[in-house]
């Protein structure tokens, strides 16, 4: 199934996101994480994709696992940094034979570890866009940024640049995770008024653990509100409470969006089915 029929429908969708392992040393256990969020059914679930092509070569298998043996449909991750045109040509030829309708093009990062492996056939996403569009018969999402992308100089410039995703034929945006919804809301007022009129699928982060709290404090720019801060001084040296009270927050978050009409949004559940697991039952009733 093609995302933007689920997410155009007027039932709200909930989906999870999961990765792949790093090595395939750990990839029975990472299938066996991944298989038990699957078996919740959520709306549709996203598998990422390795910028610097370490963990690449699984999400195509582990899409494919997802749609043949759970029934729930896969939205392939697809990175463009490291890779030429025909390597892209490629993974768009195995994604198809794999059966995978739907792909998230993305520019990936660029870091100290992957910087000498660019490969300058892609310079932003919207080329990659272009390119699968091309290709032909895939549902095509791109992300987006509510607080900027930190290589961006402006949000005026960022939004303009989305605009230009969107034009290449990107057909839903999946936001990055924000700890504040007000800067959802604005955020998707400057984009209709930028003319970008696609589907917004709302990215949300249960924060439940210490070092995702330190990695979410190391990215620039992205803003924790008071309320947040409060239960990470409190709870973050007790790993059982802040579990509890990171889903708590997630789910209140999760609440307010559909209640102010944004209905589709995904849960970075980074491979803890626990995590999935409450949080679609604490909003079991809402998504009926
Ligand atoms: P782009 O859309 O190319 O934007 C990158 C920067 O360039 C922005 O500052 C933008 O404003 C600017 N820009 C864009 N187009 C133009 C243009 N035409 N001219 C001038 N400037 C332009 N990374 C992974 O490696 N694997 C993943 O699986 C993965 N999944 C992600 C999922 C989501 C929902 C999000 C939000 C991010 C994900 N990332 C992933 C991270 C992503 O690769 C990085 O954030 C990366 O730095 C930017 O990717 P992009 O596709 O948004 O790039």
């Amino acid at each position: 199934m093609k995302i933007i029929d689920i997410i155009g429908s007027s039932t709200p969708s909930l989906s999870f996101e999961v990765f792949p392992p790093k090595t395939s040393d750990t990839f029975d256990t990472v299938k066996e994480a991944i298989e038990k969020i699957a078996i919740l059914k959520p709306s549709f679930m996203s598998v990422t994709y390795g910028a610097g092509g370490g963990t690449s070569e699984f999400t195509v298998s582990l899409a494919k696992d997802i749609q043949d043996n759970f029934g729930v449909t896969p939205l392939a991750h697809l990175t463009c940094i490291n890779s030429t045109k025909e390597d892209i040509q490629n993974r768009l030829i195995a994604l198809k034979e794999a059966g995978i309708e739907n792909i998230l093009a993305l520019r990936g990062d660029i870091t100290p570890e992957n910087r000498d492996k660019i490969k300058f056939d892609y310079r932003h996403a919207n080329e990659l866009v272009e390119q699968i569009r091309a290709f032909g018969g895939f549902c095509i999402g791109g992300a987006c940024y509510p607080e900027g992308h930190p290589e961006s100089p402006s949000q005026a410039e960022d939004i303009k640049s989305l605009k230009s995703k969107v034009d290449a034929g990107c057909q839903f945006l999946t936001t990055q995770m924000f700890f504040d919804n007000n800067i959802l809301y604005n955020y998707m007022y400057k984009i209709r008024e930028a003319g970008i009129t696609v589907p917004i699928v709302a990215g949300v982060m249960p924060v439940t653990n210490v070092n995702q709290i330190k990695r979410i404090c190391s990215l620039s720019g992205t803003y924790l509100p008071q309320r947040f801060k409060a239960i990470v001084d409190r709870y973050a040296s007790n790993p059982n409470a802040m579990c509890q009270a990171g889903i708590a927050y997630a789910t209140e978050q999760i609440i307010d969006l559909y209640a102010n009409g944004i209905n589709a949004v995904h849960v970075y559940s980074m491979n803890k089915p626990y995590v999935a697991l409450k949080i679609q039952e604490n909003i079991s009733e809402i998504i009926k």
